[in-house]
């Protein structure tokens, strides 16, 4: 499978780029994995709307589905235009009611997933662990069968990511402060504590994302590397990983 950061920011995005979403892509079968402010536009420079399969959402929170509504606007101009090309369905959780119910429109269709079953999107199992924030949020392990990613969506520490992200390829983590910072009022973890779960889950690569749009980012890489003896990516707009 190959996964591309199509945004990474907290909260808002930094000029020119997005926040949070990554597109996973597999035999073909293309997922986004939440779709935050910027992500439509950056998401047409890898694959044209009309080819994403699904998408499924952590939580409602305005830098992960800031661009569900254009993504709405973009099928419907489609239909139009080149005419029905499909319902895409929008995974989400329904412990939101109001922003689950803001999923479906013409061509767009809600789809509730329960946090503790696993559900199949195309060659994808996902299942989930709620996370710690203002908010109901789910983190997500994403398997094809030969490979995983582990991505914690928004989140402060808990000690369950361990077990969780056990042996994943690859881990994103919620990276929204340096290591010397505390997340945990505003349900984000820093570098250390990315890097703390990557090396006790003895994942084989991490990346940081949801990134402050202060300080020298390339410091969050020193601080998780203090921690993990594997792979640290620092998420930017564009990088691959395949698997
Ligand atoms: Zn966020
Ligand atoms: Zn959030």
């Amino acid at each position: 499978m190959k996964l591309t950061v199509i945004g990474f920011w907290g909260g808002y995005p930094a000029p020119g780029d997005a926040t949070s979403s990554y597109l996973l892509e597999k035999d073909g079968f293309s997922l986004l994995i939440d779709a935050g402010s910027g992500s439509l536009s950056k998401l047409q420079q890898y694959i044209p709307v009309t080819e994403l399969d699904a998408v499924i959402l952590s939580h409602y929170h305005e830098d992960h589905v800031a661009d569900i509504g254009v993504l709405q606007y973009a099928k419907l101009v489609n239909y139009y235009v080149n005419g029905a090309d499909g319902i895409l369905p929008i995974y989400g959780h329904v412990l939101d009611k109001e922003g689950f119910a803001t999923l479906s429109h013409e061509y767009t269709e809600g789809k509730a997933y329960q946090p503790d079953e696993s559900v199949d999107i195309g060659p994808f199992q996902i299942s989930f662990l709620q996370t710690v924030h203002p908010v109901p949020c789910f983190g997500m392990r994403i398997t094809d069968g030969e490979h995983t990613v582990v991505y914690t969506a928004d989140s402060s520490f808990k000690e369950e990511w361990i077990p969780f992200s056990k042996g994943a390829d690859l881990l994103i983590t919620d990276c929204n402060f340096y290591a010397e910072q505390n997340g945990e009022s505003a349900g984000h973890m820093t570098s250390k504590e990315g890097g703390e779960i990557a090396q006790n889950a003895k994942v084989k690569t991490l990346m940081l994302s949801h990134l402050p749009q202060y300080g020298d980012t390339k410091q969050l890489v020193e601080e998780a590397k203090e921690q993990y003896s594997g792979t640290v990516l620092l998420a930017k707009e564009g990088l691959i990983w395949q698997a």
